[in-house]
């Protein structure tokens, strides 16, 4: 079994379409992928539809962000009802939390005297969802500073004077979004985002899985999760969390080693909760 469950497509801010994800994990014989984009479950639908009557299986995905003490912390939601309104809600108002940020920065920038445009940013952006390294993007294109860490530093961190802060769930709100729509609620990446502190109170709030596998874990750190995983009865995902080629994580799909062990035990778990 070669499965590759953490792969971002056109819907958020990868290069590959689902329909081409699907082709590629095709191409390399893979058994399982799970598209799982950033706040959309947009591009579920097509990769199924692509995938369907092949010997490859598309698991429904999203990525979340949320924001714990002051960092960034990202859940994975596997097997998921993608119809489930609660979450598709949710999901809406998290993508219109950042357009309005992007918008609000912007205004900021202006009223400094940067005559940066809402369209100037998009250019930036391409099909992905606009955030700070787009507008940092603009800036620079403007010719008002001339690098994005200059742009971060000068106008886009906290205390600086275009900063806004974003609307965010917790990592427990993920995760209860994520149960509510009938799915597995897994911490993706500790290795990188330093989350493995949250584990055990995240565990109190339902979650079921940790991202052990991924392309930034060392192999230390995938034996540690691996270990941590079973300690705390906890099941095991993993993935390239490519972005397709030319994108920001140009990795390529099911490079990621994930044991046939793991990937079983997740299908057993949608068998038992019906999703399989
Ligand atoms: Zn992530
Ligand atoms: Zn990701």
């Amino acid at each position: 079994m070669a499965v590759d469950l953490h792969i971002h497509s056109t819907i958020s801010d990868g290069t590959l379409t689902p329909r081409q994800i699907v082709q590629v994990a095709q191409e390399k014989g893979l058994t399982a992928i799970a598209i799982a984009d950033h706040d959309v479950v947009a591009g579920v639908e097509p990769a199924m539809q692509a995938a369907r009557g092949s010997g490859l299986r598309v698991i429904p995905a999203v990525e979340i962000s949320t924001e714990y003490h002051g960092s960034e912390v990202h859940l994975l939601g596997y097997f998921i009802d993608i119809e489930s309104p609660s979450l598709l809600e949710k999901l809406q108002q998290i993508r219109e939390a950042r357009r309005q940020r992007a918008r609000q920065i912007v205004q900021k920038l202006n009223k400094l005297g940067m005559g940066i445009t809402v369209e100037d940013v998009a250019a930036q952006t391409g099909q992905g969802s606009t955030g700070r390294p787009h507008i940092a993007a603009a800036l620079v294109k403007a010719g008002y500073v001339s690098t994005s860490q200059e742009a971060f530093a000068r106008y886009l961190t906290p205390g600086r004077p275009a900063y806004v802060p974003r609307y965010r769930l917790s990592p427990s709100e993920a995760v209860h979004e994520i149960i509510q729509a009938g799915g597995l609620a897994v911490l993706a990446h500790p290795g990188i985002d330093n989350a493995e502190k949250y584990i055990d109170e995240l565990r109190e709030e339902g979650l079921g899985g940790l991202e052990a596998y991924h392309t930034h874990h060392s192999d230390a750190q995938t034996r540690r999760f691996l270990q941590l995983a079973d300690k705390l009865g906890l099941l095991v995902t993993g993935g390239t969390d490519s972005h397709g080629p030319g994108g920001p994580s140009p990795v390529e799909i099911g490079s990621v080693y994930v044991s046939d062990e793991y990937a079983a035990g997740l299908l057993a778990w949608a068998k038992e909760h019906q999703r399989a």
